[in-house]
């Protein structure tokens, strides 16, 4: 179910028509669904019915507070990557008994903090982490839950800037190392290893990536229980992806659904996920104005006042993000119509398209799915402050962030 929808020729949101948002509110500016944020948590939910999985949202892909607290009450649990975002999901009142703590490099500061709230699991990347881990939990006085993130050496088969589960990525222990650590768990007496994760990458729209997670991790599992360690989670990440055009297809989370179920009766473990973006992309867009049209030799420039700043993922990832009008109109341009950004970059451009209808300045476009790693990798570059963010919920909305103050930035 999708929330955003032509309806005699305007673009509305829920029941919002988009254009009378920006009759009040400076653009460029993020516009949140929260239907749609509930229909795809409990989508994503439902999948899984017969699974039971222990949700937590990676905070990383949308870090606004009014979200992830209506997150929380769905029930969602928590995946962070900073003692930024373990704030922010506490502040959400997540239970820390629902929060798992992931990524490569995570400081005495930050392990401290995670360790005295007792949260459910620190997801650990390297034997350092671990000694760490071990080191400051003995400080607290605490035995703390520790997950281990293997490194499967599988192919997502997506961008390369967003694989994280082949041998050469940064990322978590090879499944040797992971046995050996747990065949001398008793070095670590402040330690109980309760978990493996996963997380091999982002936007994955093929299923046999994770079928071939699923069985090297099978496989793993028996092996360590010979050694006597019965896990309690297998913590399986993120990574499901979303169609950004109407020609990509959906990820069928059914289908992934009844290899996890397999895979959980077989391991007798609890499933944890780590969705990001199958629960926030589509649940957002950036709305943007246009400055100028510009003619080229050969082809049309439309220059808008959302940039690269706010959204990045087209210059980081080559991501295609569609481009629609607020109010569609019948002047059709047969001419190569490029979006693009005021910042200072030739990659601060957006998508292109071989014909596209008749913008002028002062018209409004809607940029598509940017709720996923939209705001959450926005940055300040060429001074230009973070625009605000709004949700819509059913025929009301109301501003979630301000936009940043300008006079922030000019200290
Ligand atoms: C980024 C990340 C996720 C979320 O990934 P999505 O592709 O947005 O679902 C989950 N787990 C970890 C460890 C991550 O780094």
């Amino acid at each position: 179910m999708n929330f955003l929808k032509f309806k005699n020729k305007k673009l509305f949101f829920e029941n919002i028509a988009i254009s009378k948002v920006t009759t009040r509110v400076k653009t460029p500016f993020y516009l949140y669904s929260l239907s749609q944020l509930r229909f795809n948590f409990n989508n994503f939910k439902k999948s899984f019915i017969k699974i039971n999985p222990l949700i937590c949202f990676s905070v990383k892909s949308n870090s606004n507070l009014k979200l992830i607290s209506e997150l929380k009450k769905l029930g969602s649990g928590a995946d962070v990557v900073s003692i930024g975002e373990l704030k922010i999901a506490l502040k959400a009142g997540i239970s820390p008994k629902k929060i798992v703590f992931s990524g490569v490099g995570k400081t005495e500061e930050e392990l401290d903090f995670a360790i005295k709230k007792e949260i459910l699991l620190i997801n650990a990347e390297s034997e350092a982490e671990i000694r760490a881990i071990n080191k400051i939990a003995k400080k607290n006085n605490k035995i703390v839950s520790v997950g281990i993130r293997i490194n499967p050496n599988i192919s997502a088969k997506t961008n390369k800037k967003i694989s994280t589960g082949k041998k050469d990525n940064k990322f978590g222990i090879s499944m040797n190392v992971c046995l050996e650590i747990f065949n001398n768990q008793y070095h670590y007496e402040y330690i109980k290893f309760e978990a493996i994760s996963v997380h091999i990458g982002s936007q994955i729209m093929d299923i046999n990536p994770f079928k071939k997670v699923l069985n090297a991790l099978s496989n793993f599992n028996k092996k360590i229980n010979l050694i006597g360690i019965n896990l309690k989670y297998i913590d399986l990440g993120g990574g499901t992806g979303i169609p950004y055009s109407n020609s990509d297809k959906k990820f069928n989370l059914k289908e992934y659904s009844n290899l996890v179920l397999k895979f959980k009766k077989t391991n007798n473990v609890e499933i944890i996920f780590e969705p990001g973006r199958s629960i926030c992309g589509n649940t957002g867009v950036l709305i943007s104005k246009v400055i100028y049209p510009k003619d080229a030799p050969g082809k049309k420039f439309i220059v808008i006042d959302a940039a690269m700043n706010d959204l990045i993922r087209p210059a980081l990832y080559g991501a295609k993000h569609q481009i629609y009008p607020l109010l569609k109109n019948n002047s059709i341009v047969k001419k190569n119509t490029e979006f693009v950004g005021p910042v200072c970059e030739s990659s601060d451009t957006f998508i292109s398209y071989n014909k596209y209808q008749k913008l002028n300045e002062g018209d409004y476009v809607c940029i598509d799915n940017i709720g996923a790693y939209g705001r959450s990798l926005a940055s300040n570059y060429n001074t230009r402050p973070y625009s605000a963010e709004i949700l819509i919920n059913k025929n009301k909305y109301k501003i979630i962030k301000q936009r940043q103050k300008l006079e922030s930035l000019i200290n």
